[in-house]
């Protein structure tokens, strides 16, 4: 690693909000600088987006503290290196190293915590239920189940409890791996368990003896039934001793699919904690923190409208917060509606197309396995009454059709049909927890 290039990271360090570094300037490597005596330097990006948007918004600051500190004219010379953390640790002698070895020990991602999430209604109960296990010496709910739609802030909750946990209990053993990165590992080590069973042994070190246990994406191990009865096993060996284990998944814990029913019962029997979509208010506060940890000076009412039109997930805000960054940094223009609406057009415009019934009738059929047709057959069976009755509901939340219109496109059913399905769904809504899901989920499609 150059030296030449840690002072550079030095004074960019010092120039731009610590985020801003973070996000762009800490995995920039330079590896080799002894171009700088033919006046050129290159400069090696984690990704070429992030090699793209950098060159965009900092190139110029980049350029200027390269060329102060050489003395001299360089010209930056950009390329691709997939590495997620510099090779040396020489950037700074104080975070970074520390930051690097936690991630390697624990699989702790470092900006994944829990001072830069946002609290709000929709993750109240999981952010709580966080803390709570965070702080806690021993096991309270086991296993902690957070579950919610893409893009919610599962992942990011639940490296936060990591990081947390060991602030709480430096000493604790912490592991936290996507549920398909451990299928692979586990599947490596019983493929390569005689011609080398090292593999084995490392897998082994790395699960056995921990006190905090995270898995992301678990509804990734369906169908893996080697890969299931290893972590019940681990399961069954953490839990009783009042180690902690925390999972998320995309569905609904009864309703994952190709799981061992002895798992499937394990897995549901700490406490269940759903991440729903965020609301207005959060969005607005999610948006103002983004800007605000990218250097951008976001008014409240810019945050305001872009919060009103993308309601999906926060992965939207993050992105349109990142666009506007690129944009405003490009032409050196001031965050305003103005800009916003052009730096944004795209997403706007991806976002702004109209629901219709028809595209409501295809998701919900996909969603419980049945036919489009279904949605309009005269068929009483109940699973299909039900979709229906969901796909109605709806119809008339998300579209402007009126109640006789809906009916009509169900078979040319009655408007008082469509009146009670719309009753029933909003009434149980508020009782069951798995329907909720589904509609969150369902909801979050519908309007992608
Ligand atoms: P999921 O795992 O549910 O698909 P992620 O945890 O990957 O979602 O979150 C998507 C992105 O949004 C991440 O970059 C994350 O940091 C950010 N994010 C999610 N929830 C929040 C929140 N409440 N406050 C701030 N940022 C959030
Ligand atoms: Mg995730």
């Amino acid at each position: 690693m150059s030296q030449f290039w840690n002072r550079c990271l030095e004074e960019l360090k010092s120039s731009v909000p610590q985020e801003v570094f973070q996000n762009w300037f800490a995995e920039l490597i330079v590896e080799d600088d002894s171009s700088l005596e033919v006046d050129s330097l290159t400069i090696a990006a984690p990704s070429s987006a992030k090699a793209r948007t950098v060159q965009q918004s900092y190139g110029k600051k980049i350029s200027d503290i390269v060329n102060r500190l050489a003395n001299k004219e360089i010209e930056l010379l950009w390329t691709v290196k997939e590495t997620t953390f510099p090779k040396s640790a020489g950037i700074t002698s104080d975070t970074t190293p520390t930051q690097i070895d936690i991630t390697q020990q624990t699989g702790l991602l470092p900006n994944l915590t829990l001072n830069n999430i946002v609290a709000g209604k929709a993750n109240q109960f999981a952010y709580a239920a966080a803390l709570q296990v965070a702080h806690s010496p021993t096991a309270i709910y086991n296993p902690l189940f957070i579950y919610g739609g893409v893009g919610l802030g599962k992942t990011h909750l639940m490296h936060a409890i990591g990081h947390e946990y060991l602030k709480a209990h430096p000493n604790a053993k912490v592991r936290c791996v996507s549920a398909q990165q451990y299928v692979q590992e586990f599947m490596d080590a019983i493929r390569y368990k005689d011609s080398q069973p090292e593999i084995m042994r490392q897998f082994e070190a790395r699960y056995q003896g921990l006190d905090l246990f995270l898995i992301d994406d678990i509804q990734s191990f369906g169908k893996r039934d080697g890969t299931q009865t290893n972590f019940f096993l681990a399961f069954e060996s953490m839990v009783p001793r009042g180690k902690q284990i925390v999972l998320t998944s995309d569905t609904f814990p009864r309703s994952l699919k190709d799981f061992q029913e002895r798992l499937l019962s394990r897995l549901t029997q700490g406490l269940l904690v759903e991440i729903e979509p965020p609301e207005l208010d959060m969005r607005v506060q999610i948006l103002l923190q983004k800007a605000d940890r990218s250097g951008l000076k976001m008014p409240q009412d810019v945050a305001n409208s872009i919060a009103k039109r993308l309601k999906s997930n926060v992965r939207e805000l993050e992105g349109a917060v990142q666009q506007i960054l690129a944009y405003t940094n490009f032409h050196k223009v001031p965050v305003t509606m103005d800009t916003v609406r052009i730096a944004l057009r795209d997403i706007f415009k991806a976002s702004a197309v109209p629901v219709t019934v028809e595209n409501i009738q295809q998701n919900v059929a996909e969603y419980y396995n049945l036919k489009i047709a279904d949605m309009y057959s005269k068929s009483r069976a109940a699973p299909i009454a039900r979709a229906r009755q969901i796909a109605m509901y709806l119809s008339k939340e998300l579209t402007q059709k009126s109640l006789p219109e809906i009916g009509s496109l169900f078979g040319g059913r009655d408007h008082t049909t469509v009146l009670y399905a719309c009753k029933k769904i909003a009434a149980d809504r508020s009782k069951n927890e798995e329907l909720k899901h589904d509609l969150n989920i369902l909801e979050q499609r519908i309007k992608n």
